[in-house]
This record gives C-alpha cells, sequence and structure tokens, in this order.
C-alpha cells in the first residue's frame, strides 16, 4: 500500500486501471519472450548461462508479480499460506538468481580471490534469506533484507566494475544494465518513502529498468556467446596450422630419410655387384648386364662382342712370387681392362679366378678382333714393379661376336668365347682367336 491515498473518480480510475494493465501486460509479455528465447537457445547450445538467466528471469518476473499485487490478486489470493510468503521470497529469490547469474556471467571462479568470496557471500546471505522466509516469515525482520539488498547492489556494481577494469567485456554490459535497475528502484523507494512524489512513471520506471536489464543482457549473453565461439574457433585453427607444420615437418623428414635410403641402396647394389679386388663387375653383375645387352640387341638388331680373357700360367706367377703378387696381376688387369670399357655399353668383368670378360655392344667380329689385340698388346706391354725386380705376364682372348637371336643368351655366347680362348691356349697362348662361323 502507498500512502497518500488519492481518491479520484470512476472515469480516471478506469483509466488508470487500463494504462497500469497494459503496461504490466507489455512487461509479462516481455519476460515470457525472453524467457522463451534464451530456453530455446539453451536447448541449441546447451550453453548454461541461458538457462541461469532464465531463472533469473523468472525470478525477476515472480517479484514483480507479487510487489505489484498482480500475483495475491490473481494468481494465488486463495492461498494464504503462500501469500503470506510471496513478499520475501520473490525479493530473496531475484536476489539470489541475481547472484548466481552474475557469478556464471562474469566467470567469477575465474577470477577468484576476494571477489569471488564476496559474491559467495551475497549468494548465501540469499539463500539462507529464501528459507526463512518460507520456514518462518515472521523472523524476517532479523535479517534485514532492506540493507542486505543495497549492499548486495553495492557489491555487484562494485565487482562489476572491478572486472570490467581487468578487461572483462561482458562486465561492461552487466554494469550498465545494472545501473539502469538500481537507478529507477532507487527512484521507486524514494517514493514510496515519500521522499519524491509518487507518480505511474516512477511506478513504471522499475518495470522499464528491468525490461531494459535484460534486454542488455541478453545481447551481452549472445555476444559473449560469440567472442567465445570466435576464441574457440582461433584454438581450432592454430591447432590446425600447428599440425599442417608437424606433418610438413614428417614429410620432409621421411622424405630424405627416403632419399638416404634410396642412396644406400644404390651403393649396396652397386657393391653387390662389384668385385673388390679388380674394381669391374663381378659375375652376378655381368650376368645382369649381358642378358639386359642380349635382349637390347636383340631388339634393335645390333652385333654383340663378348671377349673371355685368362691369365697365361698364372699358376706360374702365384708359386713363384706369391699369392699377393698374383692379385696384384689381377688387380692391374681389371683396371686395364675398365680403361677399354669407358664408353656406354661396354663393361668389363672378373668372371672367377683370373678369367674376366669384357662386352662391347654394337661392336662387329672385325672389330671385337682388333680391339681384343689392343687389349692383348697393353696387357703384355704392362710391367709389374717388384721390390727385387718386375714381372710382366700375358692373356688369351677369345672372341664371340654377331647379332643376338631368341636362342642366344650369356651362356651360348660364353661358350663360343671359351672356345675361342681356349683355341687361343692351345695355340700358344698370348694371343687372339675368333669364335668359330658355326656359333655364328
Ligand atoms: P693357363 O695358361 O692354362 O691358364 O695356366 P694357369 O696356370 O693360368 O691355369 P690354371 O687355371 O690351372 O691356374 C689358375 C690359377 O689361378 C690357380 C689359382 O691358384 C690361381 N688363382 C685363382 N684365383 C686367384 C686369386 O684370386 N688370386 C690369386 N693370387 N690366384 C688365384
Ligand atoms: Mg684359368
Ligand atoms: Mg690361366
Amino acid at each position: 500500500m502507498v500512502l497518500p491515498i488519492r481518491l479520484i473518480d470512476l472515469a480516471a480510475f478506469n483509466l488508470q486501471e487500463r494504462n497500469e494493465n497494459l503496461r504490466m501486460g507489455a512487461f509479462f509479455g516481455a519476460m515470457l519472450v525472453m524467457m522463451l528465447y534464451n530456453a530455446s537457445l539453451f536447448i541449441f547450445t546447451r550453453d548454461r548461462s541461458y538457462i541461469s538467466y532464465c531463472w533469473y528471469l523468472a525470478s525477476a518476473a515472480f517479484y514483480v508479480a507479487s510487489e505489484y499485487g498482480y500475483g495475491p490478486y490473481f494468481l494465488w489470493s486463495d492461498w494464504q499460506w503462500f501469500a503470506q510468503r510471496s513478499n520475501f521470497l520473490s525479493v530473496s529469490l531475484a536476489f539470489l538468481a541475481a547472484g548466481l547469474f552474475e557469478r556464471q556471467f562474469l566467470n567469477l571462479k575465474g577470477e577468484g580471490g576476494w571477489v569471488l568470496r564476496l559474491s559467495n557471500l551475497v549468494i548465501a546471505y540469499w539463500s539462507v534469506a529464501a528459507l526463512v522466509s518460507v520456514v518462518n516469515p515472521w523472523a524476517m525482520g532479523y535479517l534485514y533484507i532492506e540493507h542486505g539488498g543495497f549492499i548486495t547492489c553495492v557489491l555487484a556494481l562494485s565487482i562489476a566494475f572491478l572486472v570490467w577494469l581487468r578487461g572483462n567485456a561482458s562486465a561492461g554490459f552487466f554494469l550498465v544494465a545494472w545501473s539502469g535497475l538500481v537507478a529507477t528502484t532507487l527512484c521507486l523507494t524514494l517514493a514510496m518513502a515519500g521522499l519524491i512524489p509518487m507518480s505511474s512513471y516512477v511506478r513504471s520506471a522499475q518495470l522499464m529498468g528491468f525490461v531494459l536489464e535484460f534486454l542488455l543482457l541478453s545481447i551481452a549473453l549472445a555476444d559473449r556467446i560469440n567472442r567465445e565461439k570466435a576464441s574457440r574457433l582461433r584454438a581450432q585453427k592454430a591447432l590446425l596450422i600447428a599440425q599442417e607444420q608437424a606433418n610438413a615437418l614428417l614429410e620432409d623428414r621421411v622424405a630424405s630419410r627416403t632419399h638416404q635410403l634410396e642412396q644406400a641402396n644404390q651403393e649396396l647394389r652397386r657393391l653387390s655387384s662389384t668385385d673388390p679386388l679388380t674394381g669391374v663387375s663381378n659375375r652376378r653383375g655381368f650376368e645382369e648386364r649381358v642378358s639386359a645387352s642380349i635382349e637390347r640387341g636383340r631388339a634393335e638388331g645390333q652385333c654383340l662382342a663378348f671377349l673371355m680373357l685368362d691369365i697365361d700360367h698364372f699358376k706360374r706367377i702365384n708359386d713363384q712370387y706369391g699369392h699377393g703378387v698374383g692379385d696384384e696381376c689381377l688387380a692391374v688387369l681389371g683396371a686395364t681392362l675398365a680403361t677399354f670399357s669407358r664408353r656406354d655399353n661396354e663393361f668389363a668383368a672378373r668372371l672367377g679366378g683370373e678369367e674376366f670378360a669384357v662386352i662391347f655392344y654394337g661392336m662387329s667380329a672385325p672389330s671385337a678382333e682388333a680391339i681384343a689385340e689392343k687389349i692383348r698388346v697393353a696387357v703384355a706391354e704392362l710391367e709389374l714393379e717388384l721390390p727385387a725386380s718386375s714381372i710382366r705376364f700375358s692373356v688369351s682372348i677369345g672372341v664371340a661376336a654377331w647379332i643376338p637371336t631368341t636362342g642366344d643368351s650369356p651362356l651360348t655366347y660364353a661358350k663360343a668365347a671359351d672356345e675361342a680362348l681356349y683355341r687361343a691356349k692351345a695355340q700358344g697362348r698370348n694371343q687372339v682367336c675368333l669364335a668359330l662361323s658355326e656359333y655364328a
């Protein structure tokens, strides 16, 4: 009841009632719309701020309904027990919900320190007040809730101001929203205390304060959730970039390891097909290359020349000078053969013991015979220096040369060249023999 009471006539009363009902209708309508809106946002986003905001809205609506007489008059007029408690309960719940909302909205848990302790104190005080208002409303006088409400307003604004200074953008919204409500509530309180004249504007100012506060907080909530989403996206992007960089690094490493491995493999292949003593191909490498050359000669209709060499009386050299010297002879011969087979499609190999072979691709029998003769002379002119003396040695060479056909294999060439070599040995060694034409 607001004193002094004024007497007015029926028409003026009806007009005032109509305006008041319109304002209340608009107020509760706005609250309901915001509640539904935020409840649906909670359902879609599962963000708990929305639901605590809904509680806050509901408690504010409850407070207005009970404080302005609409609740006791329309909703719980027949419920004496509740009617005796609704005023204190609605005030306590409104402050409690506001305290809880502020704590969550401004993330006071994250702030910690005395800011959080003060917020907890406010929440505890209003929890007790809500409980007492239900259990024993007559004891409410001991709680001094007018003072409590005033102190709560000061604390809530101070906390918001401090957090805003620390850079919390949401706190700015909260400050403005709450200042408006506190200012309009102060007007109403002053009017009720008779300090300023009461009017329908003053009565509706607090309602406007509520609606504006909740509108502003709705916007602030959406803004905060947007900012959090943006920062989440930024974090995700940064993570993605870091991941991509790590992947690129890994790929680089894999590529460089693969390269190293390939080089090692190549070296291994080369070693596994090279004779360590003489540096020319061993039998394994030789057979692979001869097969390929035969294949190619067959396809291109090119002549293939196969020279088979054997050191003459090598056993004697070994016996006379020792195996070390024999090995040196083998090495020197290998080097000499290498100089004669430098171009593409030419290669030398040690087939085993003191037996060697040289291949010339695209070379006719007469040319092959001529180059075999050059090799023979070159070897015969070699002089191996020993500590006390020097030695010379010779080779016999068998030459097989023809254009490969379907029946030809490394073996057919080796057999023909070997036969020619046998003849060269038989005819006195240190000479070149061409394979008989029956092989060609
Ligand atoms: P010919 O003129 O008939 O070919 O006479 P030769 O003595 O060369 O013939 P033979 O095939 O009987 O002897 C080959 C010798 O080569 C026998 C072996 O001791 C020697 N020999 C085989 N491999 C090696 C080697 O890696 N190092 C040395 N020092 N000697 C080897
Ligand atoms: Mg031999
Ligand atoms: Mg020999």
